[in-house]
């Protein structure tokens, strides 16, 4: 009786928390989507520690420390200006220094960045490094756009972003639409106006100017090796089972590679415009080709490989049979229609590569028809892990080996999925990591912003 009352009291705190949340954020949805998730799995904790309540932790943990947004002007290849708006949210310093991707893509705006930026605080936490929460980018769309272009662009953005940023402060890195391209561009604007070579500002740096080996691999292998976790525990394995991963980005093409290597057979990926199918198994050159270098559509794919189809639109991706869904596209791009259709299709595990890629709804179905789930923050960490690597051998001014980096990066990977595991099993949610992983990921920051003071 007294557990529920504590309940109670939690459930209240919390439901308050979110309403002033919705509130102060009016029609941020993907932001209160985020801040419900983990809000909601967060009434144990608060049940068990009424400390957390007192301080008013959840209402300085929403609230985002500082949020930048500012104009970026630019001049297209035909002489006209252009002008985007570049944001950057840095929202949880507790634990370490603001960390986070930068993310060009049209529909960026103060929704998208602040989900994200909430997202990664959490998720950072997970890494067990020490990285705080940032995100940012701009509503600036690559797609079509000339290398002349990207690069005055990612200059001007660059120019103001300089204020806000520093290895010790602040360190960007990519996300969509920001690859090794942009990460040079940015790293070449920042490294004229401040002078030296200031190598910790970035993170997915060239391996040539200070990146770190595995960065680049590391968000789709993380996630594999995430996944793995999750089907040793039920027995099973990648090896001779069907995947379907959705985008052809970074983190696809490595979710990709790492599954082809532990025996999968990986039928499908996509673009936005929409998704190939190949049931002998997707040939990743080509893909890496078309997407990376080419930078052309996935559609030309199936050009090369007659036995493979093409669909147009990528939603019915999620209707493609499969033992393991690796969604690595972007936000929102499994509803509760698609899950379904994954369950009934014999799903037995879903790893989120993209962050936040499945709805609320979805997660629902998942979890209650014993998917194995892997959450975004637990299962794509990989990527920001091996960030905070580079930025530990840019201050050693030192290298490791791929082989050293992709031994901490399967570490890393091995020790969220065991605390997530853990936290989930104490606040009696056993096996559900969506719980375990916000749990796990909140108690560190939250007791850094105890140890702190009300600040
Ligand atoms: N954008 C990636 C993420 O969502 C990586 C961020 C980073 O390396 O800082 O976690």
């Amino acid at each position: 009786a007294e557990l529920n009352e504590a309940e109670i009291l939690a459930r209240n705190y919390v439901q308050k928390v979110f309403e002033s949340v919705i509130k102060r954020n009016p029609f941020e949805n993907e932001f209160h989507q985020a801040v419900k998730e983990i809000l909601d799995s967060l009434v144990p904790v608060m049940a068990k520690h009424p400390k957390y309540m007192k301080n008013g932790i959840l209402e300085r943990i929403v609230e985002p420390e500082r949020m930048v947004s500012f104009r970026v002007p630019w001049v297209d290849d035909q002489g006209k200006v252009q002008v985007n708006r570049g944001f950057r949210v840095q929202f949880n310093s507790a634990i370490g220094p603001y960390k986070g991707g930068l993310r060009f893509h049209p529909s960026v705006n103060a929704s998208i960045i602040k989900f994200l930026g909430f997202e990664q605080t959490l998720k950072n936490s997970l890494t067990g490094q020490p990285i705080g929460g940032g995100k940012g980018g701009s509503d600036f769309d690559p797609k079509g756009k000339s290398d002349g272009e990207v690069m005055r662009f990612t200059q001007s953005f660059m120019t103001e972003l300089y204020k806000y940023i520093g290895p010790d402060s602040d360190v960007p890195a990519g996300d969509i639409g920001v690859g090794a391209r942009e990460i040079g561009f940015m790293f070449g604007q920042y490294k004229k106006l401040h002078g030296g070579h200031p190598s910790g500002v970035l993170t997915g740096k060239g391996l040539l100017y200070g990146g770190s080996l595995v960065r680049t691999e590391a968000t789709g292998y993380g996630a594999v090796y995430f996944v793995n976790e999750m089907l040793k525990s039920k027995g099973l394995s990648f090896e001779g089972s069907t995947v379907v991963v959705s985008g052809s980005g970074n983190v696809a093409i490595y979710a990709i590679q790492k599954a082809a290597q532990l025996g999968a057979t990986v039928v499908a990926c996509s673009d936005s415009n929409g998704y190939i199918y190949d049931k002998d198994g997707i040939k990743l050159e080509t893909v890496q080709r078309l997407k990376e270098v080419e930078r052309s559509r996935i559609s030309e794919y199936v050009k090369e490989h007659p036995g493979a189809i093409y669909i147009e639109g990528c939603e019915n991706i999620w209707s493609i049979a499969c033992d393991i869904a690796l969604p690595c596209a972007t936000q929102n791009e499994i509803d509760e229609a698609a899950a379904h259709t994954l369950v009934l299709n014999g799903v037995k595990a879903v790893g989120e590569g993209a962050n936040m890629p499945s709805s609320l709804e979805a997660i629902d179905v998942f979890l209650k028809n014993d998917v194995l789930f892997g959450p975004a923050k637990a299962a794509n960490a990989g990527g920001v892990a091996v960030s905070a690597l580079e930025m530990a051998q840019n201050s050693m001014r030192y290298s490791w080996t791929f082989h050293e980096v992709d031994d901490k990066l399967h570490v890393i990977m091995k020790n969220i999925y065991r605390n997530s595991v853990e936290a989930a099993e104490e606040y009696g949610h056993p096996g559900n990591l969506v719980v375990g992983a916000n749990i796990a990921g909140f108690i560190k920051v939250a007791d850094s912003m105890l140890a702190h003071g009300i600040i």
